[in-house]
């Protein structure tokens, strides 16, 4: 393999073959292949794209690079969900036990913050002694005792993607859509799943900003699950505002804990239900959306889900006193109401700007070391299409220090706009994606 021809036909516009593809992919994951080379590839990459046959090739080539859970002796299905990202997201952490709590084994690997939206390892991180560095033989024991296991990427998985993707953070060149669904795919593939639901997020506070391009990475991603026998379905789904009210680590476990008690805000009751109802349905507990929706509702007003979180939080050495009395979460010092300037209706909640601004105020990277601070965030009741009165509280602000609380309230002056008209805002599910097609919903 000559490198530098490999990367001239792709600057050039010309196609790979599989085995090139794989060759350039385990070469560079073994160290064989510097970073320079492979970041050159990229970029060439970012501005020709790659065919099917190419990213099926990259996405198998990464799965070869590492380890798989094996679950294939668990009598259940065994089905994951994953988010594209946004802000306030939660639904992870509400989903894995409910759904486990179901008889379906959930493996669960998730990420962490990235740019301005959060992730679902730092959330569980905020619970006292949660451990989300599994290794793939605990996380196997784990599945097959309790059915749900949450934890971060390993070394032994798919270390291409991993080595690869800092590479593609370090030279801006993540927003290739084959690229993010080999890389996506090959760690859900190495979960052993029977089926996988995809949250894709749309508007202002995701990752790829139109409609097309979410639909063209669901149907990528379907077709690298329907190659590995996996099927996948894909909600396209809300993000030009927040996911219900909290918006910080801590404070989002407490949301997702109030919603496995039967409580919440209503956007994040009917999201957690419509990805909670395809999971039931791809791992065939049940066969219509009428049944799905009663085995949750039972399982949440019976308590079966909590009990569930209880036991996953136990098994990963987290304080489970946490999921009865979430005043155990860690608490920002400092609380201030956010109230409106004016009468009008919301026309704004900018999740880009909320996001950055659980950054400025800690609880969320500038830079990959950074450790931050699990306690501050936003709580947010103020929706788009609501109509409010000057003085009206619209947000809390929860904050480290009394300077703080003037950064979290400039980031709401600009981030929550009050107009004299509504401004329509997306459906909350517009979408399902599955290989039949695109049916719309909203
Ligand atoms: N998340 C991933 O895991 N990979 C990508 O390429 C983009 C988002």
């Amino acid at each position: 393999m000559i490198v530098p021809r490999l990367i001239e036909r792709k600057r050039d516009g010309g196609r790979l073959e599989p085995e090139e593809i794989r060759e350039l992919v385990l070469a560079h994951s073994d160290g064989r292949i510097p970073d320079y080379q492979m970041g050159a590839f990229l970029m060439a990459v970012y501005f020709r794209g790659l065919d099917g046959d190419e990213m099926h090739a990259m996405m198998e080539a990464m799965l070869e690079s590492g380890k798989k859970l094996d679950l294939s002796r668990l009598p259940m299905p065994r089905i994951d969900k994953h988010s594209t990202g946004g802000v306030g997201d939660k639904t992870s952490l509400i989903l894995a036990p409910l759904i486990a709590s179901l008889g379906v084994a959930v493996p669960m690997m998730s990420g962490r913050g990235l740019g301005h939206t959060g992730g679902t390892l730092d959330k569980l991180e905020s619970i006292p002694g949660f451990r989300t560095s599994l290794s793939l033989v605990e996380a196997e024991r784990q599945i097959a005792r309790i059915g749900c296991a949450m934890l971060s990427q390993t070394d032994e998985i798919v270390p291409a993607d991993r080595k690869m993707y800092a590479l593609r953070d370090a030279t801006a060149t993540v927003e290739v859509i084959p690229l993010i669904a080999a890389s996506i795919m090959s760690k859900k593939l190495s979960e052993s799943l029977t089926g996988l639901v995809l949250d894709i997020k749309r508007g202002s506070g995701s990752f790829l900003p139109k409609l097309d391009d979410e639909i063209e990475l669901a149907k990528a991603m379907i077709d690298l699950g329907s190659a590995h026998g996996c099927p996948v379905v894909a909600l396209i789904t809300a993000m030009d505002r927040p996911l219900g009210h909290a918006c910080g680590n801590a404070l989002e476990v407490a949301e997702a804990i109030e919603v496995l008690k039967g409580a919440g805000p209503s956007d994040l009751l009917e999201l957690t239900g419509a990805l909670g109802v395809a999971m039931l349905v791809l791992g065939t507990v049940t066969t219509t959306l009428e049944a799905a929706q009663t085995l949750i509702r039972d399982s949440i007003n019976s308590g079966k889900a909590l009990l569930k979180l209880e036991e996953i939080v136990a098994a990963q050495g987290g304080d489970k006193r946490v999921v009865r009395d979430p005043t155990r979460l860690p608490r920002a010092p400092h609380q201030e109401f956010f109230t409106a300037n004016r009468d009008g209706v919301v026309q704004t909640v900018d999740p880009r700007a909320i996001g950055y601004g659980i950054i400025a105020l800690g609880g969320g990277r500038r830079n990959m070391e950074d450790a931050i601070d699990p306690s501050v965030g936003f709580v947010i009741t103020a929706k788009p299409g609501m109509h409010v009165v000057k003085s009206q509280t619209l947000a809390t602000i929860h904050a480290r220090s009394e300077s703080d609380l003037a950064v979290g309230r400039s980031v709401l002056e600009s981030a929550i706009v009050i107009g004299d008209h509504a401004v329509p805002p997306l459906p909350l599910v517009s979408h399902r994606v599955t290989a039949r097609g695109v049916e719309q919903l909203a």
